[in-house]
């Protein structure tokens, strides 16, 4: 496939349509059986693919099959959960479990694996060894949803879970947007099969998940965020570590060049994918600095069940991140990070439930 090819299968019989896709795309051209084959889903928490969090396990067993049939042998599937969440607990929740065992492919849980420093640009990164020094052909598959710190995430952001979890904090002190793309310029995957099955389009972590029925495949990361951001309604400048990336020679954002195959196009659904902002107005008292993705998202959730169950937050500010460690103040802290604040949730980070109950009490 060429750096501005796009294949976009439409339907919903998940197992099938990928299969077709790799053998309309020919992958197994430019595989060898010697290969070590890893495929990267996204386990971001450990919830079933039809909430709209994690890869579709159908996905995965397709792309299995197919390298099987074609001969490779050294195959595993790698990912680390976002911080506070166990990827093993993700490996049996989402299917992958069984599939280890059907198809005698290891599962690593990278959050045990070790890792090497690697320095792209000013930024010294922290990468799991696995996916970057013993992966000849990294399949990378994302989940197209929206995310409440960068608007949304696909190819690009899912490959944070390559890094350990100190470096998933430390990513959110950076910044996120610069980190997340100069990660993209150092972890490049030789193959993008993107679940755009039913993505969570107002949070990261599922529950509003909405049928969208296709499955996106490209090998420039750029170019399918790209795409997969226009579907939610963003251009390239909306989504930060996009054009960044595309500044320091990761990629394309020329969709108009694209060259774009679409397969099975009358079940195309014909309706627009717009990432709902309920996330935004959660938080509207909500002051976030360089907060962690488990952090804050538990928070919006927090505030989402508050809200659902006819209560209320007072108008107080909420504080939480990595950037009021060491500050003090009266409005609500959540988690260790704001421990010098009058009223502060400890837990690093605290759980969803946790929250609710602090906030209840504190409001
Ligand atoms: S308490 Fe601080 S370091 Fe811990 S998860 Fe929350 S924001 Fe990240």
């Amino acid at each position: 496939m060429e750096q501005n090819e796009l294949h976009i299968m439409y339907g919903n019989d998940i197992g099938n349509m990928t299969y077709e896709l790799l053998e309309k795309l020919d992958i197994a051209r430019s595989l060898r059986p010697d290969m070590r084959i890893a495929l990267k889903p996204n386990f971001v928490v450990a919830k079933d693919a039809s909430s709209g969090a994690t890869t579709h396990p159908e996905i995965a067993e397709a792309v299995l099959r197919y390298l099987r049939a074609h001969g490779m042998e050294h195959i595993s599937i790698m990912e680390g959960s976002w911080v506070g969440d166990q990827t093993k607990r993700a490996f049996q929740v989402c299917g992958y479990e069984k599939l280890s065992e059907k198809y005698h492919v290891p599962l690593y849980d990278l959050k045990d694996d070790k890792f090497v420093e690697r320095q792209v640009g000013d930024l010294k990164l922290r990468i799991c060894e696995k996916p970057l020094l013993e992966t000849d052909y990294l399949i990378d598959l994302p989940v197209l949803k929206a995310h409440c710190q960068t608007g949304m995430t696909c190819a690009m952001k899912n490959l944070k879970g390559c890094l350990p979890d100190v470096e998933k904090r430390r990513l959110h002190e950076l910044g996120l947007s610069k980190p997340i793309a100069y990660l993209a310029k150092v972890l490049r995957p030789q193959l993008i099969l993107v679940d755009a099955i039913c993505g969570d389009l107002t949070f990261e972590e599922g529950g509003n998940p909405v049928r969208m029925d296709r499955i996106i495949a490209g090998v420039d990361p750029v170019l399918v965020d790209t795409y997969g951001a226009s579907l939610l309604g963003f251009a390239p400048e909306d989504v930060a570590y996009i054009k960044i990336a595309e500044t320091i020679g990761v990629g394309s954002t020329d969709i108009a060049s694209a060259d774009i195959h679409e397969y099975n196009a009358q079940a195309r659904k014909k309706i627009r994918f717009v990432p709902s902002d309920r996330a935004q107005r959660l938080a509207k008292d909500v002051l976030a600095e360089n907060a962690c993705s488990a952090c804050y998202g538990s928070l919006i959730h927090a505030l989402q069940r508050i809200q659902e169950s006819g209560g209320h937050c007072s108008n107080q500010k909420i504080y939480i991140g990595q950037g009021f460690r060491g500050k003090s103040g009266d409005g609500a802290g959540i988690g260790s990070c704001t421990c010098g604040f009058r009223k502060s949730l400890a837990g690093c980070p605290p759980t969803a439930k946790a929250m609710v109950e602090f906030l209840r009490e504190n409001s």
